[in-house]
């Protein structure tokens, strides 16, 4: 059972017509799917798989064994039944708007503070980068805050760029975001680019340009301890798309 993903590659397809090609206990398997599954901080996407006899809904997505499967209320139809798999697209499009954001954020906080992120997750509209830093101003999100909003407001460039293992692990900032620890036999890998300001080792999805982020707010910056800060970033409602 091998699925096609479509969100990897193009983040901003919404739907796709796709076949049932297999029925779990946990959910189903398509044969290609426009839903990103769960990984990376990024939640799994939910939406709709519309058929002839109605429509299912899909309450999650995430990977079992290495296959992506649809998490799905009531029961479930059968094998090889067609379908129009679509995305919630609002919670999709606000989550790629907040992943930008998260990794914009990495970035400020490496060449604004010398200090690496250790660690990220997101909701949609609300984002969080661990980082290890011994101490922090009383201004530091404010200034964290402002220079966040800075860079997204230059209107970068984002795109997908594919290595091998060996360019990656030879790649300065790549090192930086700790692209040695994906497992070896991972030759191929998936980097996000955001042109000028970050690069990292990532399966998630994102916008084509920071300016579709729109402003982002500091909401917290919190100690966790001696070397382990967490800073939790929230959009501002509309983007200027
Ligand atoms: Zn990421």
């Amino acid at each position: 059972m091998a699925t096609e993903e479509l969100a990897p590659i193009d983040s901003y397809v919404t739907s796709a017509k796709a076949k049932i090609i297999g029925v779990t206990d946990d959910g189903l398997v398509l044969d290609r799917t426009p839903f990103y599954v769960r990984g990376g901080g990024q939640p799994g996407d939910v939406g709709v798989l519309r058929t002839d006899s109605g429509l299912i809904t899909v309450t999650d997505t995430f990977r079992k064994s290495g296959v992506p499967i649809h998490a799905i209320e009531g029961s479930a139809p059968a094998e090889g039944t067609l379908v129009e798999a679509e995305i919630d697209w609002e919670r999709r499009y606000t989550l790629m708007r907040t992943h930008t954001a998260v990794h914009a954020l990495t970035a400020v906080i490496w060449y604004g503070f010398g200090a690496k992120a250790t660690g990220s997750g997101m909701k949609p509209g609300e984002g969080r980068v661990d980082f290890e830093l011994d101490s922090m101003t009383v201004d530091f999100g404010r200034m964290v805050e402002q220079r966040l909003n800075e860079e997204l407001a230059r209107h970068r460039a984002t795109s997908i760029l594919y290595m091998d293992r060996e360019t990656a692990l030879a790649d300065p900032d790549l090192i930086r975001t700790k692209v040695n620890l994906i497992p070896e036999f991972v030759k191929t890998i998936r980097v996000v680019d955001i042109d000028g300001l970050d690069r990292q080792a990532d399966g998630g999805t994102h916008v084509r340009n920071t300016s579709e982020v729109g402003g982002v707010s500091v909401v917290r910056a919190e100690s966790k301890g001696r070397d382990f800060k967490r800073i939790r970033i929230a959009l501002l409602e509309e983007s200027e798309g």
